[in-house]
């Protein structure tokens, strides 16, 4: 049996040279070459005849040199060998450059293979150094050929041929996945897979392979994961009492819907528990998140602890701040808040407080992360609009709270398979279900001509004039689009100047100084503001229920699952709400795409739609949760796989935690190598 430990530098034909070359795509050992996988293949299944050629197509066939071969020195290092072949149909002139040996490997008369591209013209086909050889050897320019990812220096036929010289039949590695796994799965065996994904005989059998291979990186992740999170669970957490909420409950107008109870019951179950609370909630927008993190944060206090809660922006932490300083100073809870522009002065007592315990709950922005702010007591810490802060920012958080409960919340939909695997280090409470009696929110996607954009303005005045106010979107999505910011500006003027000259009109955008920001907020909050016009600033969590107009311009230019979150900004009230979508693009796809927010209200199914339209692309930059890099496996598009990694993972860890048992040998061993150290849980 091969070692397939064994350095590629020593395989015959690879050498010094070939080894650096090789190392810099990551093949250092045989295994990493067979584990090399194409990254597309050349179909060169169909055998053509001459009187079939297209210009430009590359083709396979078989023909006789017809011609002698006549060879031209044109200067030193150019010699021309050029023949004619044919076969029953036709004949192609065929030019070789150098390859002086050809001259003695084919002769005239005899039959070859040839594989190379029809160039010349209409009138006159030619083919430039064709892949030759003889035609009982069609079979090693033939079939389905695999093409490799390459470096300078190293060719694809080289990887093809030093591939052959291990990856065939011959091939015995041991499986890490057990028979008893790869039966219930249907998943193939690993020299199988290995040899189909190189040297495929029908793409079926590529399709085979690769949910083979994508399956067991997507597998030895989830194992990875889930082992990682059974050792990160903590049991140094804090106690704290259960906490009869009716008084809180009494000071809010509505009761809790049954997701939010759900929800509720998870955190304090989490909360009475030693163990340390990491916890995700994820809901739709309006799904009530805020109300869930106040309670949990009163019954912290009520404990004997401090509480923190956190938000993105400025406005967000003060809109939390304000709505819920409403409820706890009803409850005699102190509340305070610490922001960017909180002054040096006020920050100063804020903080001097909040260490004698003289400040029970303090809202914020990250600021409150910065390490001068100490807490006497702190207990539960709440970070809102979690997908807005980094992965680093919720390390630091976690960091200051050794034994902190942590919640956190975000109305980003993502599949919950896919959740799983992001926030492996969370646990998952959902809200799938939004207050009764909100009336659904009417949205259309209109194209906007001069016509549409009158009556959708009149809309929108019939509206105000009932004492609503409305959101104008525009995009800048970038809020360093100076272009877009200018386009924004204009129509602020426009609207404010002509369209809507009548009412109180107010522009926002992520540019201006947050006092500035927080101003405006402000008074459209107070109804001095009728029409805002807005950046997306606005796109997460404010809430105004008297807000019922919400109307994006160039929503072509936004996904889905943004424009989602834009029009979770209305439908917030008692009153019906409308959300139009506004698009100049001629575009047939984008108008259709937009019809899609016609049809639903529920982010979760927007989302999927937007992905499989889309594509994973820059999917809440997946990257930057510091997972693997794969060499198959796309969380995205391989979600069907995922989902039955995770059951497997789980299975496989239920049944053997420490993977001891002899089915497992291999698997915990390529564990090892993979993880290595990271896995303390498994190996003890
Ligand atoms: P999100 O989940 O998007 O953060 P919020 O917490 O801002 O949603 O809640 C949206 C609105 O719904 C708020 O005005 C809130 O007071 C209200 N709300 C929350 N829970 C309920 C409920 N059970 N019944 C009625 N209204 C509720
Ligand atoms: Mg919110």
């Amino acid at each position: 049996m091969i070692d397939l430990s064994s350095n590629i530098q020593y395989v015959k034909g690879v050498g010094e040279v070939r080894a650096k070359l090789l190392s810099k795509i990551g093949i250092n050992t045989i295994y990493d070459l067979i584990t090399y996988y194409p990254r597309n293949y050349e179909d060169r299944t169909n055998i053509k005849q001459i009187k079939d050629f297209v210009l430009g197509e590359n083709v396979l066939f078989k023909a006789t040199i017809m011609s002698k071969i006549v060879t031209r020195r044109i200067r030193k290092n150019l010699t021309i060998h050029s023949f004619f072949v044919g076969d029953e149909t036709g004949s192609i002139k065929i030019t070789v450059f150098n390859q002086n040996y050809l001259k003695n490997t084919i002769h005239e008369g005899k039959e070859y293979a040839f594989y190379g591209k029809i160039e010349g013209n209409i009138l006159r086909f030619e083919m430039n150094s064709p892949e030759i050889v003889p035609v009982d050897k069609i079979f090693s320019i033939s079939g389905i050929r695999p093409i490799y990812p390459l470096v300078k220096g190293i060719t694809n036929n080289y990887i093809i041929s030093l591939m052959t010289k291990f990856v065939n039949d011959k091939l015995n590695i041991n499986d890490i996945l057990s028979k008893q796994l790869r039966d219930k799965y249907s998943l193939e065996d690993i020299n199988k897979a290995i040899l189909d994904i190189h040297f495929p005989n029908n793409y079926d059998s590529i399709d085979k392979a690769r949910r083979r291979h994508i399956f067991e990186e997507l597998y030895l992740l989830e194992l990875a994961l889930m082992s990682i999170k059974k050792s990160n669970v903590k049991l140094n957490g804090i106690v704290f009492k259960n906490i009869d909420v009716s008084e809180f409950m009494s000071n809010i107008p509505f009761i809790l819907t049954n997701a939010q109870k759900k929800c509720l019951d998870e955190i304090l179950k989490d909360m009475n528990s030693s163990k340390v609370m990491n916890r995700l909630i994820q809901g739709d927008v309006g799904s009530g998140k805020t109300i869930i993190a106040a309670l949990a944060m009163y019954v912290a206090v009520k404990n004997g602890y401090q509480a923190a809660m956190m938000a993105p922006t400025t406005i967000l932490a003060t809109q939390h701040y304000e709505d819920l300083s409403n409820i706890f100073d009803k409850l005699n809870i102190k509340t305070d808040i610490i922001t960017g522009k909180t002054t040096k002065k006020n920050k100063k007592e804020i903080i001097g407080k909040l260490s004698k315990g003289e400040i029970d709950i303090l809202f914020g922005t990250h600021a409150i992360l910065e390490d001068n702010v100490e807490f006497n007591k702190l207990g539960l810490v709440v970070t809102d609009e979690q997908h807005r802060f980094g992965v680093k920012q919720r390390m630091k958080l976690t960091n200051k709270s050794e034994n902190i409960d942590t919640l956190v919340m975000t109305a980003t939909p993502i599949p919950r398979t896919l959740a799983l695997t992001l926030y492996s280090d969370l646990d998952i409470s959902i809200i799938d279900e939004l207050p009764k009696g909100r009336k659904p929110i009417k949205t259309n996607a209109v194209y906007a001509n001069e016509n549409m954009e009158s009556r959708i303005n009149l809309f929108i005045s019939k509206h105000i004039d009932a004492g609503r106010q409305a959101y104008i979107v525009c995009p800048l999505i970038e809020e360093s689009e100076d272009s877009d910011l200018i386009a924004a500006t204009a129509l602020y003027e426009k609207y404010k100047n002509e369209t809507f000259s009548k009412y109180n009109v107010g522009f926002l955008h992520g540019k201006m100084k947050n006092k500035e920001k927080d101003e405006i907020m402000s008074d459209f909050k107070n109804k001095k503001i009728d029409i805002l016009i807005s950046t997306t600033v606005i796109e997460v969590g404010v809430n105004v229920p008297n807000a019922t107009i919400m109307v994006i311009e160039n929503a072509e230019r936004f996904g889905l699952a943004a424009l989602h979150q834009l029009r979770g900004r209305v439908g917030r009230g008692e009153h019906e709400s409308f959300c139009i979508l506004k698009t100049q693009s001629k575009s047939k796809t984008s108008l259709e795409r937009l019809k899609i927010m016609e049809s639903s209200n529920n982010g979760f199914v927007i989302a999927e739609k937007d992905l499989e339209l889309r594509g994973p692309g820059d999917f809440f930059g997946i990257r930057q949760h510091g997972l693997p890099e794969f060499k198959l496996a796309n969380l995205l598009k391989d979600m069907s796989v995922l989902k039955i990694a995770i059951e497997a993972a789980t299975e496989t860890l239920e049944n053997d935690p420490n993977l001891e048992k002899q089915e497992n040998k291999f698997l915990k061993q390529a564990l090892n190598i993979k993880f290595g150290n990271q896995l303390d849980s498994i190996n003890n």
